[in-house]
């Protein structure tokens, strides 16, 4: 049996770098798909620590990639082998009652699947279920390194904006500046808000941010008092949209206070235990939350956009190295050592095994 190298989850802190059988077409609506370049998430940080509970031992994690297609399933109508694709972090049947509303993270026979529920990308090979709807095609022109959040990262930075029904000119705060901050900011751009203020504790981040054009003001909560210098950006009133991305101890009572009254707080954070809404407190202030785990049903828009040079992730990208050194990763990218937002992963090299 052909095998290929792959990063296992064993359990709560356990990962291995191992050797797997090269995976096999399923269904008829598979693809296999060669990953070029993978990335590490903090979704799989999570499941490392044990805090996504639907997460199954034993699986090959990651779920942010692109690749080229190798094999496809007979039911595949839209791609063959040699296509370069950008995935999508959701297996989606598209044909469903929530997929054909477009919520297709809540597909009955779907969702996050991939390196939660079964095989994932930190890998060489990878099945794709429902190859047609959970894979998009790479324009000629746009490059892997330029696709390669498309369907997780930036599909949630993209899906949050467009939740937040950003209007021309509106004041909006991105709590946490990480990748999906980001690529929030980013996406929040397209609908020309002002100013757009990013709050983290990172100022590295916050630096990128800012040289990028991601955002207007930087504010770090252990130098500024976050409230009351967004009060004085908006005439005293709070922003108009709040977008919680960070998920640490204070921030969801951060993102409240902050808002304006009659805001829409989006709430994009995968919080790693229960939160408080002290709703007699906000009595009154009538906000809107909307909250989530994204909807990506937009990458061929999304695709479009960096093809057209009006979304660019490159700014994210602080660290290549080949899957033969994901454990280091890993560590290197919960740490955010080294300036780091985002690990890429680039293939297993076999000849350094060679010595
Ligand atoms: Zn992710
Ligand atoms: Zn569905």
């Amino acid at each position: 049996m052909e095998t290929m190298k792959a990063l296992v989850y064993r359990g709560k802190e356990r990962i291995e770098l191992t050797d797997r059988p090269v995976p096999r077409i399923l269904d008829p609506r598979d693809a296999i798909v060669r990953v070029t370049l993978s990335t590490i998430c903090s979704s799989d940080l999570h499941i490392l620590h044990g805090t996504v509970p639907r997460a199954k031992e034993g699986i090959v994690l990651g779920h942010e990639f692109v690749g080229e297609v190798v094999e496809t399933g007979p039911e595949v109508m839209h791609f063959s082998p040699g296509d370069r694709v950008a995935v999508n972090v959701e297996s989606f049947c598209g044909e469903c009652f929530f997929c054909r509303r477009g919520f297709v993270n809540n597909c009955v026979k779907g969702g996050w699947e991939l390196g939660c529920r079964i095989d994932g990308c930190q890998a060489e090979y990878v099945r794709v279920p429902f190859a047609d709807t959970g894979m998009n095609p790479i324009p000629a022109s746009v490059t892997d390194e330029a696709a390669l959040f498309v369907g997780d990262v930036l599909a949630t930075g993209y899906w949050a904006a467009k939740i937040g029904e950003i209007e021309p000119a509106s004041s909006i705060v991105v709590l946490g500046a990480g990748p999906t901050g980001l690529t929030t900011m980013m996406s929040a751009r397209l609908y020309s808000p002002s100013p757009v203020i990013a709050v983290d504790i990172n100022d590295h981040r916050l630096d990128v941010a800012r040289r990028n054009g991601l955002c207007d003001a930087a504010l770090n909560p252990l130098r500024d008092d976050v409230e009351s210098v967004v009060k004085a950006l908006t005439d005293g009133r709070g922003a108009d949209r709040v977008f919680e991305v960070a998920g640490a101890a204070n921030t969801f009572e951060q993102a409240w206070r902050i808002a304006r009254p009659n805001a829409i707080v989006v709430l994009v954070a995968l919080y790693p235990g229960p939160q408080e809404l002290p709703l007699h407190r906000m009595y009154g202030k009538n906000l809107t939350f909307k909250t989530g785990g994204v909807d990506a049903n937009s990458c061929g828009e999304i695709l479009k956009l960096i093809d057209a040079g009006l979304l660019d992730t490159s700014c994210m990208i602080t660290h290549r190295a080949p899957l033969n050194d994901v454990l280091k990763g890993y560590r290197t990218f919960e740490k955010q050592e080294d300036g780091c937002i985002k690990w890429i992963i680039t293939p297993y090299e076999h000849e350094r095994d060679v010595k």
